[in-house]
């Protein structure tokens, strides 16, 4: 095993750029390496002589191998600066010339007299059938590119299949037994090949039909894994106590009096989900549940109602955001939501780093709004009963154990816009509780929602130039994500400064534009938000910050540029930034790109608004790794993503919890299986 986890800086005959590469996709052990697995294979196994290439394509044979003698190599240079390699290849039969394209070095390879294997598939041209070549490698009685199923890694950050294929092969051939961390008995009952098997099988199988059955196990140490993981935390969870039980009987008619004087009326799925969690919050076990609901569905009114019952019991809330600007919107929601209720209303301050009230008003508040950086710091919070966290599905627990340490065990109520599918739910928040606000506030209208291409371009401009004069709508332009990462970047900024720019000097010199983005001075921020809230501002060009929260209800129309750099779960987060009254509202995305995948993508986008049926086809078209949400959890990516099938997510989970139900001693019985939850515990702590 000590093989498995030496650091992957001392690969042999590896060099420092690509070690580098490793690393930044965190492949920083001979194990991980291990476990980037293929996502396909492509099979040459079959092999055949130079001469029998023109019967194997009339036999309907497409990919072969062929072995022979170097005979020549050339070089040329067209005109166009690109380089042609040409081989000319002989068996004990007959010749041909492969070609390949812009790869001079080859000739390194392909010396005169050297016999080498070429895998490729075969064409048909006017003078007879050819080679086109996908692998080659110097003749071995153990090939690695060519003459077998050759697997298909995906090729990031500069790493190529072919690279990654030849450093995993020779970690295969160094790992004499891979340690089994399920036994025997559990590998029967679920059909599993042994992981000594699965490993190798995976990488290099010899036949699809056992490459099938390694992934089969691997899929299911995956899945068994993090459920198994769950269930642990989940199952400590059940020994906590919370330091005083919440009183709900007491406080019934408060909370009614409050749900009356509210200015609407409560929907069917706020009521179940308030009365989930103040059923959980009056017991002694701490709460640990993810109200999930789409953007616009409601939520901090729920959040509201728990809040003030733990005020009524006399105990402290914290309620935290990702963002300043959500965290004060919270502050202004939660103050309205309270203002028009009797003297039992709870007092509520604000703390992020560029607005606070004051140390007394902090002091003596029962409800404290935040960022998520509230209790990094020194500050301490007595007495707190419940914690509200916004947009995060998973707390932290690191966060959680921070404030264990400071004596309070309070209970934990996350929110997400995020739509998660219910097998993902299953599969990665075992260990929560969940509350679904399925349903949106009587007389919502479903957005409409266009695709606009470049040549319609200037006739959206000017419809919404109409809109904005003669039905006074109100806009958000959005310019495109630039960089991948969820941070904002200059980059971004820059874009949004320039789109500002021209539309308000070249596309709407008569309309009133304010701009937002993340790095603004806060005041700035609340400024150019109220602005426009209050109707002074015609349009908001934001960088994707609007992404989250922000509750405008009287903007009706919202621009999404460079749409395909969005996922669904993002566009529909961007989307939700209207139709948040009952008006007709519009969202339009702009896109330079026709690609079909791309307009597919976003046509099906247009013509659905439920958030699950689209994360759903964002899991099913483009994996896990696609879902929002996903990377804060930990896995950016299941390697094998599994998260579609449903019989592996419950034969897993019941695996999980038969392991906690049961006792099973992880240390002494299943020491590898420890080991691989240990890690991926770490690996979700350092995400948060
Ligand atoms: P989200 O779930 O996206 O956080 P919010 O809590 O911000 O949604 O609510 C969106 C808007 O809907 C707010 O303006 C809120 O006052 C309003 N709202 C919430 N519940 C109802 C309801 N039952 N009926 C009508 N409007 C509601
Ligand atoms: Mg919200």
């Amino acid at each position: 095993m000590e093989l498995l986890q030496t650091p992957i800086e001392t690969l042999p005959k590896t060099a420092p750029l690509t070690k580098n590469r490793l690393k930044s996709i965190s492949i920083n052990t001979y194990f991980d390496l291990i476990s980037y697995f293929p996502t396909r294979y492509e099979d040459y196994s079959c092999i055949i002589t130079i001469k029998e290439m023109g019967a194997a394509y009339d036999s309907g044979i497409e990919h072969v191998t062929i072995k022979a003698t170097v005979s020549d190599f050339e070089n040329i240079y067209t005109r166009r600066h690109m380089q042609i390699q040409k081989v000319k290849l002989v068996d004990d039969k007959a010749s041909t010339t492969v070609t390949w394209f812009n790869q001079p070095f080859l000739r390194q390879i392909f010396r005169t007299g050297q016999i080498v294997s070429v895998a490729g598939s075969l064409e048909r041209l006017d003078f007879g059938t050819v080679i086109r070549a996908q692998h080659y490698e110097i003749d071995s009685p153990e090939p690695v590119h060519t003459a077998r199923l050759v697997p298909i890694y995906p090729a990031k950050r500069g790493l190529s299949s072919r690279l990654l294929r030849e450093k995993i092969y020779y970690l295969l051939q160094r790992v004499n037994q891979f340690q089994e961390m399920l036994s025997d008995k559990i590998l029967k009952a679920n059909n599993l090949v042994e992981s000594n098997i699965a490993y190798r099988q995976i990488h290099f199988p010899d036949n699809l039909a056992l490459a099938e059955q390694a992934r089969d196990r691997l899929a299911f140490d995956e899945l068994f894994t993090i459920q198994l993981s769950s269930a642990l935390v989940r199952e400590s969870w059940q020994h906590e106590k919370v330091g005083t039980v919440l009183n709900r009987n007491k406080f019934e008619k408060t909370l009614n009096d409050f749900e009356i004087n509210l200015p609407f009326k409560l929907t069917k799925a706020q009521k179940r989900s308030i009365d989930e969690i103040l059923k959980d919050i009056s017991t002694p076990k701490p709460m640990n549940r993810l109200l999930q609901g789409d953007v616009g569905s409601g939520k901090t009114i729920v959040a509201a109602f728990a809040a003030y019952l733990t005020h009524l019991n006399g105990f402290k809330v914290l309620l935290m955001a990702p963002t300043e600007i959500l965290a004060s919107q919270h502050f202004q929601s939660l103050i309205s939501i309270f203002s028009s209720n009797g003297a039992s209303s709870p007092s509520i301050a604000i703390i992020t780093s560029n607005k606070k009230s004051s140390n007394e008003e902090i002091a003596s508040a029962n409800i404290i709004v935040g960022t998520h950086a509230i209790i990094a710091g020194k500050r301490k919070f007595d007495n707190v009963g419940l914690v509200i966290v916004d947009e995060q599905q998973k707390f932290g627990v690191v966060q959680r154990a921070k404030l264990k340490e400071q004596g309070t065990n309070p209970h934990l109520l996350s929110m997400t816009a995020t739509p998660i599918p219910r097998t993902v739910m299953l599969t990665l928040y075992g260990e929560l509780d969940i509350s679904i606000l399925d349903e949106m506030p009587l007389g919502r209208l479903p957005v409409k929602t266009h695709l606009v291409t470049q040549e319609k371009r200037q006739a959206a401009y000017t419809w919404i130039n109409t809109q904005a004069q003669a039905n006074q709508a109100q806009i958000f332009i959005v310019v495109p994500l630039i960089d991948e990462s969820t941070h904002e970047s200059m980059k971004n900024i820059k874009a949004a400064n320039n789109e500002y720019e021209k539309l308000s000097k070249e596309i709407f010199p008569n309309l009133k534009i304010g701009l937002l983005h993340g790095r603004m001075k806060s005041a700035e921020k609340d400024k150019v938000l109220l602005d426009f809230k209050e109707g002074k501002l015609d349009i908001l060009v934001s960088t994707p910050v609007v992404e989250v929260g922000i509750d405008i209800p009287r903007a009706t129309i919202i621009v999404i540029e460079g749409a395909e750099r969005f996922g669904m779960a993002q566009l529909h987060q961007l989307r939700g930034r209207v139709g948040r009254d009952n008006k007709q509202s519009y969202c339009l995305l702009f896109t330079e790109q026709q690609a079909i995948p791309i307009t597919q993508r976003l046509n099906f986008f247009s013509k659905v608004n439920d958030g699950f049926v689209l994360a759903q086809y964002d899991l099913e078209h483009r994996g896990g790794g696609s879902l929002h949400g996903i990377e804060q959890h930990g896995i950016s990516e299941l390697a094998l993503s599994t998260l579609t099938d449903v019989e592996l997510i419950n034969k897993t989970q019941k695996l999980a919890q038969e392991f906690v139900r049961n006792k099973y001693s992880l240390d002494s019985e299943y020491p590898i299986l420890k080991e691989r939850i240990d890690k991926y515990h770490n690996i979700q702590i350092a995400r948060d």
